[in-house]
Order: structure tokens, then sequence, then C-alpha cells
């Protein structure tokens, strides 16, 4: 067994122990500095203690806090009781502001009221402190205008911050969204879990595509760019990341997409998506090896310069629309139906052997020859056709070559005097 210890006594504290305190201290009397401690002139970078004794406190003062703090100095002094503790700014010898937290206490020296004061200096987190209050102010000022969304999720997906912009895109204010799982809003949860996925096994994904579903159900096409956020021992902590509203973008896409492989006037495939479709059958052919009949037709309006130049352009385009809805009523229902371009049509016949096109052709060319079409109010407008044949052979590679004979026939149905098909 160890024997307690025997009580300490006290002992009284000596003035050069101030020294020792890595805490700065002085002591003011008169509002004149009377002692400070090796802290306090390491503080005020002075030469020594000596170059500092007996001056005016005021000289360190800040102008804005001297009024202040010199007011204290007296109120201690004259007993009015204790200062609570205060930040003030002095300049030190080099003239270098510094920030102080202050507490002090009333002494009497030698029958002389004077204060007793101690400072933690508080300049590096100051300007630390206002670094990151203008860092808060910009990224405030920044997520307050910005147009995308910026959010950020912690590692169970709850969104712990998201930018007001969100009320615009998704309807929801930042405040309805804030607490809740991100894949809430996915119109598909495993969309969401795939971008985390991503986001997990890259550390970032940049545009990759998403949707979300609005607060009053419409669902939108969105584009997001987001990177892992990890804490301070490398764990997944969440994401971080923004945004976009691609709804726009993507409609436009399909609408360029459309347009370039769908005629706008008729509604029929494009002349890039028609041979484009000639061409694959082709090679599907080539593959099989087998023989499967394939036959095209090439349409060209008879004198059709005419009709525009009696009806104009418009009226000739109600034509056009007319022609077309008379060949879909002839034309077999998987046979593929293209504009080439102008009054040029084009039919890809799967299966059909010349024999069987030039059939369908004439049965067309009789349909359109016993039509009447209406421009405007004046109904009565008559127009023939021209068909060219051609049948695909072994040889043919691509659709030009197969598109070459329809065209010399077609040449041949026109020479021969129109409204007739060749060969
Ligand atoms: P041909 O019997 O020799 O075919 O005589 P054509 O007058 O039909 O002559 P061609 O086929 O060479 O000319 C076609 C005309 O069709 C020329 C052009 O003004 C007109 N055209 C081309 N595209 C359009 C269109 O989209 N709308 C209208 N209304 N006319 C068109
Ligand atoms: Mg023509
Ligand atoms: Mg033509």
């Amino acid at each position: 067994m160890s024997r307690p210890d025997p009580q300490p006594t006290a002992v009284r504290p000596q003035v050069d122990w101030l020294d020792l305190l890595p805490a700065p201290v002085v002591l003011v009397v008169r509002e004149r500095l009377r002692y400070v401690n090796a802290a306090a002139v390491a503080l005020l970078h002075a030469p020594s203690a000596a170059a500092l004794l007996g001056r005016q406190v005021q000289e360190f003062l800040h102008p804005l806090d001297s009024h202040r703090i010199l007011a204290r100095i007296q109120r201690a002094q004259s007993g009015a009781g204790e200062n609570p503790p205060t930040s003030m700014r002095l300049f030190d010898c080099r003239g270098t502001e510094r920030t102080l937290v202050i507490t002090s206490k009333p002494l009497v020296v030698d029958g002389e009221p004077g204060v007793l004061a101690a400072f933690v200096d508080m300049t590096e987190r100051a300007a630390m402190e206002q670094r990151l209050r203008r860092t808060d102010e910009d990224f405030r000022r920044i997520m307050d205008t910005m147009q995308d969304v910026f959010y950020r999720t912690d590692a169970q997906g709850i969104t712990r911050y998201v930018c007001p912009a969100v009320k615009n895109v998704l309807g929801y204010s930042a405040e309805e969204i804030i607490g809740l799982p991100a894949a809430a809003f996915y119109p598909d949860p495993a969309e969401r879990d795939a971008l985390v996925a991503a986001i997990r096994a890259h550390g970032f994904v940049r545009d990759f595509p998403g949707r979300m579903r609005r607060k009053d159900g419409a669902i939108i096409d969105i584009s997001i760019s987001t990177q892992a956020l990890r804490d301070e021992r490398g764990e997944y902590a969440g994401v971080e990341g923004i945004w976009r509203d691609i709804t726009e973008r993507k409609a436009m896409e399909r609408e360029l997409e459309r347009l370039a492989s769908h005629d706008h006037l008729t509604g029929l495939l494009g002349r890039r998506r028609i041979l484009e479709i000639l061409d694959q059958e082709l090679e599907l052919r080539r593959d099989r090896r087998g023989y499967v009949p394939l036959s095209i037709l090439l349409l060209d309006l008879d004198h059709f310069k005419q009709v525009n130049d009696t009806f104009g352009h418009a009226g000739g385009d109600q034509v056009l629309r007319q022609f077309v809805a008379t060949v879909h009523d002839s034309r077999r229902g998987e046979d593929q139906f293209g504009r080439l371009g102008g009054e040029e049509f084009l039919l890809m016949l799967r299966g059909a052997d010349a024999g069987g096109a030039r059939q369908l052709a004439e049965r067309i060319r009789r349909a359109v020859q016993d039509s009447s079409y209406s421009i405007d109010a004046q109904s009565g407008v008559r127009v023939t056709v021209s068909i060219g044949c051609a049948h695909a052979c072994a040889e043919d590679r691509r659709s030009g070559d197969l598109l070459e004979r329809a065209d010399r026939a077609l040449y041949e149905a026109k020479r021969l005097g129109r409204n007739r098909v060749s060969p």
C-alpha cells in the first residue's frame, strides 16, 4: 500500500512567475503600462519590457476600439466593478494589427488604482473566420444565382443541401427536398442506384444521363456531374455535384433525329433513312446467301412542274400528300416507303420478284391515274406517275447499284410517254 501524499502547503506566487506564463499579461496604472510579462513583450513585438514600460496604452489601441477600451480602464479604476471579457484590436510595435480577447481585473498598486489584464491572441482565428465568412458568402451568392441544381447527399443518400434553383426545375423548394432520400425524386430508383454505383466505382461521373419526376408529375431528362465525398478516414460520405434539366435539349435532339430520318411534308422516311434501310437489306441478303427476292420501285410524278405552275408550290404540296396517300392504299403493309426528294419516291418490296413488283407498280400507276385530288377548294386535279422497277441480283452491293437500274427504267417510262411502268 502506498502512503497518501502529504498535504501540499500553499506557496505565494512570485511576480517572476508571470514571465513564465505563456499568456500575455500587462498591468496598467493611469492608462500607462506599469508591467508587461515576457509573453506580452513577444505579442507586441517589442525589443524588451523596458521599451514598453511607461508608455500610454492609447498608443497601441486601434482607433475604432480605443474609446471603448479607455472607458473600460476608467470604469475598472473607479471601482465600478469588473469588466466582462471583450475583444479588441491593437497595433504591435511593428504596426501590425492584432485581434485580442482581453480579460481584466481592477488592482490597487502602491495605493494607486490600476488594471491587471491578460490577453488571448485571436488574430489568426479572426482572419480565418473572415476568410470563412467570405467563402460562405461567395458560396451562397453563387448558389442563389445559379440555374443548374447543386446538391449534396450523405452516405445514406439523404439530401443534405440543394440550391434554390431546384424550385424552378423540379417545382419543390429546397426546404421540401432537404432531409429526403434523393432517390425519392427518381421515377425509377434503380436509375439512382446506377448513378451511385458509377460514382463509387470511378469517384465521379460527368454528363451522366438520368430522369427526375417534377412535383407536377412530369418526367424531365437531366444530365448529372457529380463526385464522391470522403470523410477524414477516406470512407464514402455521400455525393456532391450538379445536375441540369436537359429536357428541351433532348426534345430538340429527338426532333432533329426525326427530321433527319423523316420527310417533313409527307411524314415518309427521308432519303437518308430509306437508302440506309435498303443498304441494310442488301447486306442481310448477302449474309444469308440464300435467295430472298427484293425489288424496288422508283416513282416520279409526270409533268409536276405544271401542277406547281398552275396551282403554286403550296398547291403542289397538297397534291404530293394526297398522292402519297394513294400509294399507301395500294402498297402492301410491310413495304418501306420513302421520299427521295422533290416528287420522287422509293418503295422497297421485300420478298417481291420482278413479276410481283411490276404487278404492284401497275396497281399503283392505275390508282394514281384514277384518283382525283383537290387543292384548297378546287377538286378534280389529276396527275399521273411513271414507275421504274428494279430487281436485286447477287452482285448488288449497295443501294446505288439497284437505284441506278431503277432510274434507267424510269427514264425509259418517261421516254415512252409517261404514266407507265418500266420495264
Ligand atoms: P417529268 O414528267 O419529266 O418528271 O416532269 P416534271 O415536271 O415532273 O419534272 P421533274 O420531275 O424533273 O421536276 C419535278 C418538279 O417538282 C420540279 C419542282 O418544282 C417540283 N418539286 C420538287 N419538290 C417539290 C415539293 O416539295 N413541292 C412542290 N410543290 N413541288 C416540288
Ligand atoms: Mg416528275
Ligand atoms: Mg422528278
